[in-house]
């Protein structure tokens, strides 16, 4: 069986390159700085006053945790 050039894999007609672990991580943390900021929009539109101000690294971890992990569920992995 012929491998890829590129991945070194076999070679099927339906083969296509797994993507490389550098561009994954690079995602996930694209993902999870979105989701953090996600977060933190979804807390000051919750409580508008900024009464929960100390709430704001809980709400940025949320998002940067559920993000990729809901991006990842979605994709099938
Ligand atoms: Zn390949």
């Amino acid at each position: 069986m012929a491998t890829c050039p590129r991945c070194k894999g076999p070679l099927t007609d339906a083969h296509r390159c797994p993507r490389s672990r550098v561009s994954v991580a690079a995602q996930d943390v694209a993902l999870g700085l979105g989701g953090g900021i996600a977060g933190l929009i979804v807390l000051a539109l919750a409580d508008p006053g900024g009464h929960a101000a100390d709430m704001d690294l809980f709400a940025f971890g949320a998002g940067a945790l559920l993000v990729p992990g809901a991006a990842r569920t979605f994709r099938g992995r």
